[in-house]
């Protein structure tokens, strides 16, 4: 495909006339607030993948491929399946999760679990199908008992990551819960001191908003999630109707 030319990841992006506080910056401000309903740009912490670059050529296949019968990290041990990712190639809204779940190592397939379902619901709330969109994670190999992928996994496996987003250039990136939006981010910070803003990813539109699996064990947040997606349709140009609860 090749849409993109070869740019450092590490760059941090502005947005022209804006001068705006980075997800550390104290949120609480009135300004802060209302600067936030518009795109924050992020300044990346060093990372040692700032030096990223954009792959000429890449496709999806070709870093399928590359991932192999991958044995990177320490994840490969219990894994089943790798869940690379799901969905359009050309899709103009992409997810990212945390990592595959029992369902998903068995089956290969993201978010096909119970959350999974969730998701559909929520995809298909906006008017789309989850053929429409595409579905992956940052880490591709199930954690044991469903932990937190650790630092140095997400750090090994989210190249594969920024590759696919790179691939497909979406108009919106939705990060499910905080390890997706932290390592798009580049940032510790907690998920609800961004969640519901629009951030720059490598100029496209980063939307944060709580992973499906938290919106089970906490069904009054889902009209928190509700709105977030509500921007994320208006950014695309979708009909904002109500949800069905
Ligand atoms: N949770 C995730 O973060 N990803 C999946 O694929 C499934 C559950």
């Amino acid at each position: 495909m090749g849409k993109r030319s070869v740019k450092s990841a590490a760059a941090p992006k502005k947005t022209a006339g804006q001068s705006m506080p980075a997800p550390a910056a104290d949120m609480s401000h009135p300004a802060a607030k209302a600067l936030a309903a518009q795109v924050l740009p992020i300044v990346p912490a060093p990372t040692m993948f700032g030096s990223l670059d954009r792959v000429e050529g890449d496709t999806l296949e070709r870093i399928r491929e590359d991932l192999g019968d991958c044995t990177r990290c320490r994840l490969h041990e219990q894994r089943n399946k790798i869940v690379f990712g799901a969905g359009s190639p050309k899709a103009e809204l992409v997810f990212v999760g945390e990592g595959p779940g029992r369902d998903e190592d068995m089956q290969g397939f993201p978010f096909v679990g119970r959350a999974g379902k969730l998701l559909t619901q929520m995809i298909e709330a906006m008017g789309l199908t989850r053929e429409d969109v595409y579905i992956c994670n940052v880490v591709k190999c199930r954690p044991p008992e469903n932990r937190k992928p650790e630092d140095d996994e997400v750090a090994t496996c989210s190249p594969y990551l920024y590759r696919q987003l790179d691939v497909i250039a979406p108009k919106a990136i939705v990060c499910l819960g905080g390890t997706a939006a932290q390592a798009l981010l580049q940032t510790k910070d907690s998920i609800s001191r961004f969640r519901g803003n629009w951030f720059d990813y490598r100029n496209t539109k980063l939307m944060a908003t709580y992973h499906p699996a938290y919106l089970l064990r906490n069904p009054a947040a889902k009209a928190d999630v509700w709105k977030d997606l509500q921007k994320v349709m208006a950014h695309l140009g979708l009909k904002v109707k109500k949800a069905s609860r």
